[in-house]
């Protein structure tokens, strides 16, 4: 990779930021397509983020990736957002439009991508998702649009899963169930459930013993768990799964479908998914 004066600047904006690996991903796509841009990853402070908005304009930096803590506290500093931004009120993606800011959330659509690409269908399907934080919001908005039959959501603390039901409830005609994470009748439902998706934080490196789940006993066969971590690439939740023959998937084709996505959105070229793909998994 050479700079020089009309290379351009992409990045992602987090905090913190050292285990991101997106700039692998995308400067692998860069590196590929022979591209004239650096990404590179920006530690903000949460009492900087108004400025470093302000910096993606001043220094003309094309467009930036948004990770924990940004996603929805970003929202305020943008000229616009798009429609999937608007609905999920989180942004995981900034374009810089000639010094207009649009907001964008691939997170969603970066799932559905990767259930695609295992020929998961939802249509018709009964999902538990458990978690209830930006990324099951975006998840939960992509997944109604596919149809299932019906959505259950899990979460530790009521008012996240009170807001989420709410939000969801104003996109879809479905009756959406919630139930806190210690319900003693858990395992009826998870045991009736097509697909299991896991998008808490619980599992997530260093936390590699933790799980939303402890008891597996409700495993049947034909069950799909999904885990949207990617670090480690088999979580606990997704071991005890596998330990009981059912299919499993991590959230590394999340991450590259999200990031595929961005990089159209940055570049406005197709994506070579496989090489972005070969850059996360040797990396
Ligand atoms: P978030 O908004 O902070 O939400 C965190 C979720 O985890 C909430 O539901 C929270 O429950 C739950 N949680 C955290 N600690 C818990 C605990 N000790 N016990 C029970 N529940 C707990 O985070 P997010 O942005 O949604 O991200 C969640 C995970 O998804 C992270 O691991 C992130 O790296 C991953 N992710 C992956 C991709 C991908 O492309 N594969 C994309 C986005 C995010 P409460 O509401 O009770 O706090």
């Amino acid at each position: 990779m050479d700079i020089n004066g009309k290379t351009q600047i992409l990045g992602i904006f987090g905090n913190p930021i050292g285990h991101t690996s997106s700039p692998i991903m995308h400067m692998s796509a860069i590196n590929a397509l022979k591209l004239n841009y650096v990404y590179v990853p920006f530690l903000v402070e949460l009492n900087n983020l108004e400025f470093a908005v302000k910096a993606i304009r001043a220094l003309n930096i094309k467009g930036v990736n948004i990770t924990i803590p940004f996603k929805e506290k970003i929202i305020p500093y943008l000229d616009e957002l798009d429609q999937t931004a608007e609905e999920v009120k989180a942004v995981n993606t900034v374009v810089n439009k000639s010094g207009k800011l649009v907001g964008y959330n691939t997170d969603g659509d970066g799932f559905i991508y990767d259930l695609k690409k295992n020929k998961i269908e939802l249509k018709a399907k009964k999902i538990v998702l458990i978690g209830a934080g930006g990324a099951a919001k975006s998840i939960a908005i992509s997944l109604l649009k596919q149809k299932p039959k019906n959505l259950i959501l899990v979460n530790r603390t009521k008012n996240r899963l009170d807001a989420l039901k709410k939000l969801l409830q104003t996109k879809t005609e479905l009756s959406i169930s919630t139930y806190s994470l210690i319900d003693p009748n858990i395992k009826e439902y998870l045991n009736d459930a097509d697909i299991i998706i896991n998008t808490t934080s619980l599992g997530m490196e260093p936390n590699i013993h933790e799980s939303p789940i402890q008891d597996f006993s409700f495993i049947r066969r034909g069950q799909v768990f999904y885990d949207i971590i990617y670090k480690p690439n088999l979580t606990y939740f997704l071991k005890n799964a596998q330990e009981k023959g059912v299919l499993t998937i991590n959230g590394l084709g999340m991450l590259i479908g999200q990031g595929a996505i961005a990089f159209q959105l940055f570049t406005g070229l197709e994506p070579p998914i496989g090489i972005m793909k070969k850059a996360l998994l040797f990396n």
